[in-house]
């Protein structure tokens, strides 16, 4: 067995109750000031992947992106090592400074999680609502 992965760290905003990546400055959605830390359960649903052929330059090519719903729906778009996870499968997202990403090894049953240790990632968000 081993140890369950961290949590990921997010931040929920105080007036509208969105939450999003931490971001430096007022909440994306309604421009409230007052953002505070939320951890989310790490674990969530691929909904969509993609491979960028021609990623902005510095990026890894292919570079790949999945779309992924973790707890309370919230959906990030994070970084995703190859080979692609499949749209539908559980995957445990993991917070590497500002970057979050997803990879083959974090491909695991709901609850049997386990902290990703390999790729490298630059850029991850949550898309607008
Ligand atoms: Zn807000």
């Amino acid at each position: 067995m081993s140890a369950p992965p961290p949590p990921l760290p997010l931040s929920k905003c105080s007036t509208c109750h969105a939450r999003f990546v931490p971001v430096d400055g007022p909440c994306p959605r309604c421009g409230a000031a007052t953002v505070e830390p939320y951890a989310a359960r790490p674990d969530g649903t691929v909904l969509a992947v993609t491979a960028l052929e021609v990623p902005p330059p510095g990026w890894e090519r292919p570079h790949g992106l999945a779309l992924v719903e973790v707890e309370d729906a919230v959906r990030l778009l994070v970084i995703a090592g190859a080979p692609l996870p499949s749209p539908g499968s559980h995957v445990v997202v993991r917070a590497d400074g500002a970057v979050y990403r997803v990879g083959p090894a974090e491909q695991v049953e709901r609850g049997e999680g386990e902290v990703p240790t390999a790729g490298r990632a630059r850029l991850s968000f949550e898309p607008p609502r």
